[in-house]
């Protein structure tokens, strides 16, 4: 009799997204004529924007004549997007050809696929809280050992809280990892890494022989000046690096579908092995290209009328950034991120639990976020609010709060 990957059952269920929406669900159900405002998605609302719609339109046209038809597109991308997404790391003065651009359908797939080109026995550093696709990829392909119910842990991955005192940035752990995920700005917490800090990550790397998966998703939001953008900024990335970027939320790509990874020739195992072959083998293998006509779209954002409107787009999310931010600020709560990302932190008032504050945010003012716990234990007694709706939902939404 054949058997299911053991590994998949070790699994923790998914229940933050769920538990949710059945808590919601039971709450317009018993009142019915709830006005609930959503600060808890984590999807984009504002549509495409004209050249990006422009280029998809000329692209679909190409594909009606036989001349222009495209097939199957490159396995690892077409050169005008991957020189497109290389010259802007070069003008930004991080040293990257247009061979080391990978280009995928998002960065889920691609922080979830990652870790393949690694060794079973490599042993994985996670931020706690995190977002849960490096955790699950890793569990899946057998890493995790057992899940601790107690310490709400897996065994062997190696946990890097994010807190307060840490000002949400970790400490080097006290066991050497081979993986080390890090996410800035992060998703949920909304916070940053300084330049100076990752730097100090990167020699770490170096130092110990670890490799880094820099998930850089929210780089376009980032509005302050020593936040890195890359960290190819830092002096010995590129022996030490992957960085994986989506065009889901700079351009709301979210059902359009289009990222990218950039893996440096210079990054090479313990004997010597580059990782830039085996992710090209591993691409070309399991994945035929990214469509023709999503890299079109995917180039505009790269076009000089492009680029002013998705940075409008990423402006209006920030506005509600600011919005949400200052607003809870002036109503005594404590609040950290939505400077350099569309997601703002909070500490629940009066040590209320995560759930504890989401289930009085829906009854007393029929507002739904994130329980920070779902994230992680490190986000109990915090709380994730979104930029992504409305700017006239926000602003509703923050008024209700502060009267609560
Ligand atoms: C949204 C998000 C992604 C997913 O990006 P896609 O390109 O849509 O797959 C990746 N990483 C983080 C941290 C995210 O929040």
């Amino acid at each position: 009799m054949f058997k299911a990957n053991p590994n998949y059952q070790r699994l923790q269920g998914s229940y933050l997204f769920s538990t949710i929406a059945k808590k919601v669900a039971a709450y317009t159900e018993a009142n019915k004529d709830a006005d609930i405002i959503r600060l808890g998605i984590g999807d984009v609302t504002q549509p495409l924007a004209p050249q990006i719609i422009s280029e998809l339109h000329k692209a679909v046209d190409e594909m009606a004549d036989a001349s222009t038809f495209q097939g199957y597109a490159p396995d690892l991308g077409y050169e005008f997007l991957r020189n497109a997404i290389a010259e802007e790391y070069r003008q930004r003065g991080c040293n990257i050809a247009d061979d080391e651009i990978f280009v995928s359908d998002g960065a889920k797939s691609d922080s979830g696929n990652i870790q393949e080109i690694f060794a079973a026995d490599s042993k994985v550093a996670i931020c706690d809280p995190v977002y849960p696709v490096y955790v699950d990829s890793n569990v899946m392909a057998g890493r995790s050992g057992n899940w601790n119910p107690d310490l709400q842990r897996y065994e062997n991955f190696i946990y890097m809280p994010c807190t307060e005192e840490n000002n949400f940035t970790p400490e080097f752990p006290k066991e050497n990892p081979d993986l080390i995920y890090l996410c800035y700005p992060n998703n949920p917490t909304g916070m940053t890494i300084s330049k100076d800090k990752l730097q100090e990550w990167v020699d770490y790397a170096n130092r110990i022989g670890a490799v880094i998966l820099y998930d850089a998703a929210y780089e376009a939001y980032i509005s302050e000046p020593d936040v890195p953008h890359s960290i190819f900024e830092c002096e010995g990335a590129r022996t030490c690096a992957i960085e994986i970027r989506s065009f889901s939320k700079n351009a709301g790509f979210t059902g359009v579908r289009l990222g990218f990874t950039v893996v440096p020739k210079e990054l090479k195992d313990a004997d010597g092995i580059a990782l830039h072959s085996l992710w090209a083998r591993r691409h070309g293998t399991k994945y035929n290209g990214a469509p023709y006509i999503i890299q079109r779209a995917g180039a505009a954002v790269y076009m000089p009328e492009g680029q002013k409107q998705i940075r409008e787009q990423v402006a209006y999310y920030m506005k509600n950034a600011e919005l949400i931010r200052t607003g809870l600020q002036d109503a005594g709560y404590t609040v950290y991120g939505g400077k350099n990302a569309p997601y703002i932190w909070l500490k629940t008032p009066d040590q209320m639990t995560s759930w504890e504050f989401f289930d009085h945010l829906l009854s007393e003012v029929n507002i739904v976020g994130t329980p920070g716990s779902g994230f992680g234990p490190s986000g109990e007694h915090f709380f994730r609010l979104t930029a992504f709706g409305s700017y006239e939902n926000t602003v509703r939404a923050i008024d209700r709060i502060k009267k609560m």
